[in-house]
């Protein structure tokens, strides 16, 4: 049967003046699936995901999400994702609550369980703190909670276990699994913490000098490499790294 696509690019390019950050780069992710983009520093994560999210306009070629173009339909595609891109920003003097509550009505969404939400990302107990007193690992986990208090069909989170502690990496894989056997949530996920992609993702794509040059199943994976995801990250990267 054919997967329903929820990302999908045809050559998407985006150059700098004196750069090209992404370069004709072919990416398809499943309805439901768990899609863990991997590369090296400056390889082209970020770029790809401000293309995806309509923050960056592409140089070249196209990016669909949810079937729509983001180019044309970007406030459409808008509201039924959920980001963490690059640091997340906050109202710094308000609490975890009052945060999510603009960005509800930001989103013109209503009715949604903010106290539950803060209980996943465990900071229920924040009460009236202001955000300007969190920790990194809290400013994460309250970027986590916003990107999805709206419940959307894609979560495109760049780094999100970056500086939690053991106990909240554990807390986070669990909820992701949980979005998506639950929720038949999609979710785009970059880190550098492969053993922790590894406990999440059904599906690998690696990037280099800004394209994608394997996308593969874990399950695939693993039969090639039963030592894991590090040593066919770095098989793949000794291999092949350049442009065709
Ligand atoms: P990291 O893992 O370090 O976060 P990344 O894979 O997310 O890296 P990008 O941030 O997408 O990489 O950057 C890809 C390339 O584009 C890099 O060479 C970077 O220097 C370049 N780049 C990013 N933003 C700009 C910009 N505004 N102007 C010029 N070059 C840029």
């Amino acid at each position: 049967m054919k997967k329903t696509l929820v990302v999908k690019t045809d050559n998407l390019t985006k150059s700098y003046s004196s750069i090209e950050a992404v370069y004709q780069c072919n990416i398809s992710i499943a309805k439901g699936s768990i899609y863990g983009l991997l590369g090296e520093n400056g390889a082209g994560k970020t770029t790809i995901f401000k293309l995806l999210t309509g923050l960056l306009i592409p140089t070249m070629g196209k990016a669909e999400v949810l079937g729509m173009d983001i180019t044309k339909c970007r406030s459409d595609i808008l509201k039924n994702i959920g980001s963490i891109i690059e640091v997340p920003v906050f109202y710094e003097h308000l609490s975890a609550v009052k945060n999510l509550e603009i960005h509800l009505a930001y989103m013109g969404v209503s009715g949604l369980e903010i106290n539950s939400v803060l209980e996943m990302v465990g900071l229920s107990n924040t009460n009236n703190q202001p955000v300007s007193q969190f920790s990194l690992g809290m400013r994460q986990r309250l970027g986590i909670a916003r990107a999805l208090i709206h419940k959307p069909k894609l979560l495109i989170l760049d780094e999100p276990v970056n500086g939690l502690d053991p106990t909240g990496i554990r807390e986070m894989r669990k909820l992701f699994l949980k979005l998506k056997q639950e929720e038949n949530m999609t979710i785009l996920i970059s880190s550098h913490n492969l053993s922790e992609v590894e406990h999440v993702a059904d599906t690998i794509g690696i990037i280099a000098k800004g394209k994608i040059i394997e996308e593969v199943t874990l399950s695939e994976v693993i039969q090639k490499f039963p030592n894991g995801l590090e040593d066919y990250f770095f098989n793949i990267l000794k291999g092949d790294n350049k442009r065709d």
